[in-house]
């Protein structure tokens, strides 16, 4: 069976394999994708999973790198998925791959992609989830997941890591609110990043404020990190306090039992909501949306009936 000598291939990490079987769950996620999957999954369940997330320029990327670096001296595999929800482009073809540091492009230790919108229809998290799959069943140890910004889609990438680590840059009063908006719930780290900065001992101080007033539901306390990643400066710290976030993880205490719960189920609506994604594009005919963006235009219907219709002819909906 063909199947059973790509998972061998990927098993072993030949690079074509597991950069193949990407670009397949990127663009793919039908039946035979799936069989895959489900084979790979099987095999997965030991890399650590990390996602790193932040505002653009925060310099999520070059503490990317200098993680990677870090593990390596350990001899840790690394894979890197850096997720851009605003780029059509995907592949090889990202910015970030360039940038990224020499060192680790030419490591066959760490296996680094990127990952656009294109393709897939349902989502990008959804892809993202499956890659991750791929590369932990590959025998990558540790997965580095880096994605832009604060958004819906993000925090839902973010969802599939185990360790969120949010990366923050000194005097930047806005990046305060977004925590205060719900990155504090998602971040299990937070980084000061450029703590080159002379803002970086305020805004330590005003985190360590915020984080004083609200605890979070599973009851961690998100150590705060202070790092110039150009320099390679507190990386050390960085892993030490991601490490602290898995023991937590593995603790089996209540809260991390509840929280390693949550992410499952998170993961199950996530694929979810791909399927059903997935569903509503394949069945709904382009003539019929186009009679239906016509028709709202002349409002001789209203958009809720034209989605119940349309959910109708998907079989998502009873007649
Ligand atoms: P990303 O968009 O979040 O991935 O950010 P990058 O890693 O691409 O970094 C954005 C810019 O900030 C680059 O020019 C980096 O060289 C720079 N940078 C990253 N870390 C530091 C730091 O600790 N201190 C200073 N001064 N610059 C940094």
């Amino acid at each position: 069976m063909p199947t059973q000598g790509l998972i061998r291939r990927i098993r072993s990490r030949e690079l074509r394999a597991v950069a193949q079987t990407l670009s397949r769950v990127e663009n793919d996620s039908g039946p035979e994708t799936k069989r895959l999957l489900k084979r790979l999954y099987r095999h997965a369940g030991n890399a650590m999973i990390v996602g790193v997330t932040g505002s653009p320029g925060a310099g999520k990327s070059t503490l990317v790198d200098q993680l990677a670096l870090h593990y390596r001296k350990s001899d840790k595999l690394v894979g890197i998925i850096a997720v851009d929800p605003s780029s059509p482009f995907s592949g090889g073809a990202l910015l970030g791959d360039r940038i990224r540091m020499k060192s680790l492009a030419t490591d066959s230790g760490v296996f680094i992609r990127s990952m656009a919108t294109r393709g897939r229809m349902g989502g990008l998290s959804a892809a993202v989830h499956d890659a991750v799959i791929v590369l932990d069943a590959a025998g990558y140890d540790i997965l580095l997941i880096e994605t832009v910004g604060a958004g819906q889609d993000e925090i839902d990438i973010v969802k599939t890591a185990q360790v969120t680590v949010v990366v923050l840059v000194p005097g930047m009063g806005d990046d305060i609110q977004t925590i205060k908006a719900g990155m504090m719930e998602i971040g299990d780290v937070l980084v000061i990043n450029k703590a080159d900065r002379d803002s970086a001992s305020r805004t330590q101080k005003e985190l360590e404020a915020l984080l004083s007033i609200g605890s979070r539901e599973d009851g961690w306390v998100p150590p705060i990190v202070r790092t110039i990643a150009v320099k390679g400066e507190g990386i050390d710290q960085l892993a030490a306090a991601v490490d602290s976030v898995q023991e937590f993880l593995q603790s089996g205490s209540q809260a991390s039992q509840e929280r390693r719960l949550r992410l499952l189920r998170a993961s199950i609506l996530e694929l979810l909501r791909d399927r059903m994604m997935e569903r509503i594009d394949s069945a709904t005919p382009e003539a019929e949306l186009t009679a239906a963006v016509t028709a709202l235009s002349q409002r001789r219907t209203d958009p809720y009936t034209v989605v119940e219709n349309l959910l109708k002819s998907a079989g998502l909906e009873e007649e």
